[in-house]
């Protein structure tokens, strides 16, 4: 395999960090890590430019969940900024496990890895700001405790499908990334790049252009294809727990799609085939990033990233033909 300089965006999904029956000990996430990062490194080593971005979830769900139950003794900061703490924490393990194995392949002479704390503008206007829709945060059982918050913080709180209430966020529609120019001097001068993690930190606009964080989440897989267009990526590859995208996923005449036009993945993301939350934003992401670009876009198995760069392995969605 010869990656000629292309430029990769690899979007890392959960179980590059914690991975399923795992209570998500910090041996286990760096042996998680460390597992992507060797994945990584492989690709530098086939001549692969490449820029990682990764998703927050469970972290973010941390770092509110500490806030919560230490709101009396530590006043309780604000999503964007637990967004910002995520970017730091997974960043900084990638960073690291990233550099050593680099130094472990004899290549570290010709490649350095660096995080970014990375905003990414969202719309302002966005239908998503009057319907909230994502569950973040710890569960509450009390519904007088419910009330207050909703009343003194603002927040919106719903029934939780699993049980319990729980605060729900927007999550809007991403324009720009703010610090896209520092991603692409970075990954042109030989950096590995860690940027966008859990989809970025959303901020809005105002009229001289000054930025803010809003409380909110983005979906990492939607900040993932922004990031791949707005830096010139040749391949964008999104990486879960699974094989790729199934026809019938989870029933005994399950199939892998192995390549589909944009225009193919619409109809099924229409007709409901792909979980709304977890395998649709993949597919929606993908979609948008080979009719945006005219270049393909995968999503596969984090153990097989090289076997799904050569054909071998994932799912393929490519640009109409014209
Ligand atoms: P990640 O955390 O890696 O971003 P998610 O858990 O959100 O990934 O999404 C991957 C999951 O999507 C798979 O583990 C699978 O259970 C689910 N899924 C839902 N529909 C499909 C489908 N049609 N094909 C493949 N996986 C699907
Ligand atoms: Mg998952």
């Amino acid at each position: 395999m010869d990656g000629k300089g292309q430029l990769v965006v690899i979007a890392l999904g959960g179980n590059a960090f914690l991975q399923k029956n795992e209570k998500g000990t910090v041996e286990e996430q760096w042996k998680n890590v460390y597992a992507a990062a060797r994945q990584i490194v492989d690709l530098v080593k086939s001549g692969y430019k490449v820029v990682v971005t990764h998703g927050n979830g469970p972290q973010v769900g941390n770092v509110l969940e500490w806030m919560e139950a230490l709101k009396d003794k530590i006043p309780p900061l604000t999503m964007d900024i637990a967004g910002a703490m995520t970017q730091g924490w997974i960043g900084y393990m990638l960073q690291q496990a990233i550099q050593n194995v680099l130094i472990e392949e004899n290549l570290d002479h010709r490649y350095r890895v660096v995080t970014l704390i990375n905003q990414v503008e969202v719309k302002k206007d966005d239908p998503a700001w009057n319907n909230p829709t994502k569950y973040v945060g710890p569960y509450y059982y009390n519904e007088a405790e419910v009330k207050k918050l909703v009343e003194e913080k603002g927040w919106v709180v719903k029934p939780d499908p699993r049980g319990g209430f729980r605060r729900v966020v927007p999550s809007p529609d991403v324009i720009d990334n703010v610090e896209k120019e520092a991603i692409k001097l970075l990954y042109e001068n030989g950096f590995i790049v860690i940027a966008s993690g859990g989809g970025g930190v959303p901020v809005v606009k105002d009229e001289k252009g000054r930025v803010s964080g809003r409380e909110a989440v983005i979906d990492k897989d939607l900040g993932g294809q922004l990031l791949a267009s707005v830096v010139g990526a040749d391949i964008f590859v999104i990486l879960t727990d699974v094989e790729g995208a199934y026809l019938n996923y989870g029933k005994p005449d399950q199939k892998l799609l192995r390549e589909l036009t944009a225009s193919e993945a619409k109809k099924l993301l229409e007709q409901g085939v792909f979980g709304s939350g977890s395998m649709g934003p993949k597919v929606k992401a993908a979609i948008r990033f080979a009719e945006r670009t005219g270049k393909p876009a995968y999503i596969g198995h984090l153990y097989k990233l090289k076997e799904i760069l050569e054909g071998k392995s994932g799912t393929k969605i490519v640009p109409d033909k014209k």
